[in-house]
């Protein structure tokens, strides 16, 4: 069968060894999306590929096709490894979070150019670490989901169309309303929100990627957004992350 030459820049967001030498990777790839790679010799350090194709590498690849779903690497040439978010574990636990989340609500086959970019500029605030760990992780769940077909309603009160109120209640189907028309006729699950948790959930929707990590919020308002925007990522996409749980065991 004929082999197709594929050149992308990705991030690998998961390794697996095979047998002695080698590694299958899963790839998030501007141009392909997730994809999953032979990467031959990739565990040998003496192997030209072996440092460009670890967890958390992003590298530019040369890909070859073979078969339908199947890719090997041909070269991998690396460009960042954020060899910073290794010597923290809750970092890098939040960051295998990450890719975990990507392995399985990025498109495949297709290009992902906004979610790769959304994955690589919260892997490098979080490396940083200027900005709250739950401000990055709410806004990676909640525009990543948005991206990726479970986009919530959140223009207005559905019952009334009002634009926002002191007090308004989100729904984890994906639903915000005003608190008159909640306490009239209640639904199960709704949360109170304020107006400022009200808002920022409508920044991680709508705003402009460059502005995406730029807001702020009282310590425990973040901390009711992150419940609220990872509970709401995990329904949408029904499944737990076992990175998560892990994540909140080193970081409490
Ligand atoms: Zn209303």
């Amino acid at each position: 069968m004929q082999t197709k030459k594929i050149k992308t820049d990705g991030l690998i967001i998961k390794q697996q060894n095979i047998g002695e030498q080698d590694r299958l990777v899963t790839i998030l790839t501007r141009k392909l999306g997730v994809i999953r790679a032979f990467v031959r010799q990739g565990k040998n350090i003496k192997s030209r590929n072996c440092a460009s194709t670890g967890l958390l590498c992003y590298s530019e690849f040369t890909l070859f096709k073979s078969k339908k779903d199947y890719y090997t690497v041909d070269n991998a040439q690396l460009l960042n490894m954020f060899s910073d978010l290794k010597k923290e574990l809750t970092k890098l636990s939040l960051a295998e979070y990450f890719c975990e989340v990507a392995a399985v609500v990025c498109p495949s086959e297709q290009e992902a150019e906004e979610h790769l970019r959304l994955i690589l500029n919260a892997l490098y605030l979080l490396s940083k670490g200027e900005i709250p760990e739950l401000l990055i992780k709410s806004a990676v769940e909640m525009r990543l989901s948005s991206i990726s077909g479970y986009m919530p309603d959140l223009l207005m009160c559905p019952r009334c169309g009002i634009y926002e109120d002191e007090e308004m209640y989100f729904l984890l189907s994906g639903q915000i309303f005003c608190k008159n028309c909640f306490e009239k006729n209640p639904l199960p699950q709704g949360i109170k929100i304020s107006k400022s948790l009200a808002l920022a959930l409508r920044h991680l929707v709508f705003s402009e990627d460059k502005k995406l990590f730029s807001f702020s919020l009282s310590e425990s308002s973040l901390k009711l957004l992150s419940n609220i925007t990872e509970e709401y990522l995990s329904r949408k996409v029904e499944r737990n992350f076992a990175t998560l749980q892990f994540y909140k065991t080193v970081s409490s």
